[in-house]
């Protein structure tokens, strides 16, 4: 018998009473690793007021103590690192490096979450007018609901609850229905390490059960990530709704290339950073901008490109895994077509791999396009795929009003060994997250995650301070009190009574 995945509702893994089960298939091999519950409307209602109802006590707990749970989740996510990494290899295909890259990446914003006293400090003023003295706090929403994608199913959750429910939220997590298992086992860990009921919730399912999410009156804020159509559903509906939103969307992502920069490192991170985890990354550099002579660094990239091949999640020669699933797959090979027919050349072209022993995994081989123009569909959409697009550019200002000109902003990189190049890259692009000689520029937890443009919707970003500002609410208290109100000492021992 397959196994089903419960739903965790107040402090307890329930089985669910739903008919709908959705299959989670290892995307290596279509094996099905179990069933995920499309969680029906009555266990949305209690999961949503399971937080409710928590959220009264634990808005009171004092911070400290909010900050030692986040401590000892930290712990528990360190010594069960591995074995959360082979659950997300099993479910995502993800080799065993970049999956423990995915738990790491999550594990450092639950240590940041323990900071979470000096993140939520509020400002005072004295005297802002004769003797009124303004200070403020900063308090908790109340039921705040993640809803995550599939490409980082730990470290994308841990941007969200554990930041959220340290400032005194109680939290709901929709996971990505094509690999829960991880978040499953995060929330496992959490109740472990001492979550209290009503915490944090994990419910499964789809479009239904988002929807149920966004337009409940007792939820009050709702992170979002995942693709541009699915980011502007969620924001428009969560908005309308009255809720403050934030959802961080898809990306096409520009790696500039100076003819004076580092040969072997420019051609070493275009590999890496648009093959790696088979191209299923927000911040995968998707496109590379050779600006004047540094287009003849093609040919070695191509060299490059030909000698690295997907595979087994432990085989430690496989670059990358597989596609997460047989239509996303199709969706890059037909992405792939469409770039040879509108005139790009497909200088490699992996559409037709395979890995030995693994018939059935979701495969697609390192794809390289050269002579790309900015009106090709292979150009403005994001594929997803292991698929890189070069164009070539004559100047630094030719290749800033390219990436200017590109409705997404999360991330972009310039490669140079010149201050003043990559001082006005950085000045002038309109792009949230730049590298410089850094490929894949996301920022630590202390910083936010800080897409712009189509690649983010709302004002506050993930984790860090905007984290912090995102999950609360700001209060400012103005005082005054007038001397005569000061209780005058009674006889030799000064008591007031
Ligand atoms: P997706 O939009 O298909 O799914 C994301 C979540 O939305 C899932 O939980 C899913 O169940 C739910 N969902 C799907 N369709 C829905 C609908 N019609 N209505 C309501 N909810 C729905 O995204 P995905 O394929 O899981 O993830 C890949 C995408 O996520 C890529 O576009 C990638 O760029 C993006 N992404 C962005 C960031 C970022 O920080 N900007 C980070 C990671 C991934």
């Amino acid at each position: 018998m397959t196994r089903r995945l419960p739903l965790l509702i107040n402090g307890e893994f329930v089985a669910s009473q739903t008919d709908q089960w959705i299959p989670v298939t290892n995307p290596a091999t279509q094996e099905i690793l179990c069933e995920a519950p499309a969680a029906t409307d009555d266990e949305m209602e209690q999961a949503i007021a399971a937080g409710k109802a928590a959220f009264q006590t634990w808005k009171e707990v004092p911070v400290s103590e909010r900050a030692r749970l986040m401590l000892r989740y930290q712990a528990l996510l360190k010594e069960h690192h591995d074995e959360i990494a082979e659950i997300l290899s099993q479910e995502t295909g993800k080799t065993f490096e970049d999956a423990k890259g995915d738990v790491w990446r999550g594990i450092e914003v639950a240590e940041q979450a323990a900071n979470i006293a000096s993140l939520m400090m509020g400002e005072t003023v004295e005297n802002v007018a004769r003797s009124i003295d303004t200070h403020s706090w900063t308090q908790p929403l109340g039921v705040c609901a993640g809803i995550t994608p599939f490409n980082f199913p730990a470290m994308i959750p841990l941007w969200m609850f554990p930041l959220a429910i340290a400032a005194g939220n109680t939290f709901v997590l929709k996971p990505s229905e094509q690999d829960p298992m991880t978040p499953n086992r995060l929330a496992e860990l959490f109740q472990e390490a001492g979550a209290a009921p009503g915490l944090l919730q994990v419910v499964h399912g789809g479009k239904e059960q988002v929807d149920t999410l966004l337009t409940h009156p007792d939820i009050k804020a709702v992170s979002f990530v995942g693709s541009v159509p699915v980011g502007q559903h969620v924001y428009r509906t969560a908005t309308d709704n009255m809720k403050r939103a934030q959802c961080f969307a898809g990306a096409k992502n520009h790696m500039v290339i100076m003819p004076d920069a580092n040969k072997d490192q420019v051609v070493s991170s275009l590999v890496g950073s648009s093959c790696g985890a088979a191209g299923q990354r927000c911040m995968a550099i998707s496109v590379a901008v050779f600006v004047g002579d540094s287009k003849a660094w093609i040919d070695e990239l191509a060299s490059q490109f030909a000698q690295i091949r997907p595979g087994a999640w432990n085989d430690p020669e496989a670059a990358y895994g597989p596609q997460i699933s047989p239509a996303a797959k199709q969706r890059v090979l037909k992405m792939i077509e469409q770039g040879k027919q509108e005139g790009a050349t497909c200088l490699l072209d992996g559409s037709d791999c395979t890995v030995e022993g693994l018939p059935d995994g979701n495969w697609v081989g390192p794809t390289l396009f050269t002579d790309v123009t900015a009106n090709m569909a292979i150009y403005q959409e994001e594929i997803f795929g292991p698929v890189l697009c070069c164009v070539c550019v004559d100047s630094l200002e030719e290749a800033l009003a390219l990436v200017n000109n590109s409705p997404y902003g999360n991330g972009t990189s310039i490669f140079t060994a010149s201050g003043a190049a990559a001082r006005k890259y950085q000045h002038e692009v309109e792009v949230g997250q730049v590298g410089i000689n850094v490929p894949i520029p996301v920022p630590l937890p202390f910083f936010s995650f800080t897409g712009w443009k189509g690649s983010f919707y709302g004002d506050q970003h993930a984790y860090g301070k905007q984290g912090v500002r995102f999950y609360t609410e700001t209060k400012t208290v103005t005082s005054r009190w007038f001397d005569s109100d000061i209780p005058v000492a009674a006889g030799p021992n000064m008591s007031i009574n």
